[in-house]
């Protein structure tokens, strides 16, 4: 396997290039599709945390300005 950075010839069961270190394939390849999946729901569920924060900030802040519109009356 010829190493994409330096194109150094590397044995097939090589990870790593001897000679620079580049990486040839990743590391784990059955494994890896379940890692970007597992990503992939963390940023569903981040950007689900981030919708809530974000509707409570603008609840609180809808509360506020009536609050303070009934005050100021
Ligand atoms: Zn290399």
């Amino acid at each position: 396997m010829r190493c994409p950075r330096c194109g150094t010839e590397n044995p097939e069961r090589k990870i790593v290039c001897r000679r620079c270190g580049a990486r040839l394939r990743p590391t784990a390849p059955a494994s890896s599709p379940v890692t970007q999946e597992t990503e992939a729901e963390l940023m569903w569920r981040l950007r689900w945390d981030l919708l809530r924060v974000a509707a409570t900030f603008a609840l609180s802040a809808a509360v506020a300005v009536a609050l303070g519109l009934f005050v100021l009356r």
